[in-house]
Parts: C-alpha cells; sequence; structure tokens
C-alpha cells in the first residue's frame, strides 16, 4: 500500500476543520483510505480499503459527495457510469487517461482549459467548472 502524502493530509484535515462536516467513525475511516490511495478508485475499492464490508455503498456515496461538497474530493466519470474517487488539494481539480476495461486512471499533469474558463467568465458565467478525461485501453487491457 503507498504511503499517505501528509502535506494532501494537512490541506485535507485544515479544510475539514474550518468546515461544518462531521467526522463520524465511517467517515474518518473512508478518509483514511482515501489517503492511501495512488490514483481515483471505485467506491468497491475504497470500501474495502476502510475495512468496512457492511457498510452500505449508499454510505460510501454520501460520503464522497460530502468530501466533493468542500471540495477534497473529486469523482471521475467512467464511460459506462459510475465513477472513481480521489482527494484532491482544496480546489484543485485533475484530468486522467483512463483504462475502458480495468478502469486504471493515470493523472495528466496539464490542464488545458483556463483560457476557455477565462471566456465563459467574460461571458458572464459565475461558478465556471470543466470536466475532460481521455478514455482508452491501457498497455495490459489490449
Ligand atoms: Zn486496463
Ligand atoms: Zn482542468
Amino acid at each position: 500500500m503507498p504511503e499517505s502524502n501528509p502535506s494532501l493530509q494537512s490541506a485535507v484535515n485544515d479544510r475539514l476543520q474550518s468546515s461544518p462536516l462531521r467526522l463520524t467513525r465511517k467517515r474518518t475511516k473512508i478518509l483514511d483510505a482515501l489517503l492511501t490511495l495512488d490514483r481515483p478508485e471505485s467506491a468497491v475499492e475504497i470500501r474495502e480499503r476502510a475495512e468496512l464490508p457492511e457498510t452500505d455503498l449508499v454510505t460510501v456515496y454520501r460520503t464522497m459527495e460530502a468530501f466533493e461538497s468542500i471540495g477534497i474530493l473529486q469523482k471521475v466519470p467512467l464511460e459506462s457510469g459510475g465513477h472513481l474517487f480521489e482527494l484532491i488539494y482544496p480546489g484543485d481539480h485533475h484530468h486522467h487517461f483512463v483504462c475502458r476495461e480495468c478502469h486504471k486512471a493515470e493523472r495528466l499533469e496539464l490542464c488545458l482549459f483556463g483560457e476557455l474558463e477565462k471566456k465563459a467568465k467574460n461571458l458572464g458565467f459565475v461558478k465556471v467548472a470543466h470536466i475532460m478525461e481521455i478514455y482508452g485501453l491501457c498497455p495490459e487491457c489490449q
């Protein structure tokens, strides 16, 4: 299991402490599991890492929604429906290459949409956001 990233952990904890979100025992376990990820993973995988086999997936999804609502979690949409999840620095985001077969997601270390977001703001849009993921078959799945 990869080591958790201490600076991401402290950024996420700071955000949590300044938010009204309550950290229940389950949410804490889910947060700890998210901190061990080195790439976005499914709710099933995260539940397993959190060692919460009895927990309803709906609870896991609700926790993801709660973390997303305070800007510390990103949902990565899959082509087939459903999502992968990863923690982010508050307000940050990533784009990914996603394998449509095994759902392995590799982070792209760039974002091409700054100019387009500026354009949207110039057109009077507020709360501007964007989603872009690239889907394909990874080397192992070809
Ligand atoms: Zn694959
Ligand atoms: Zn972007």
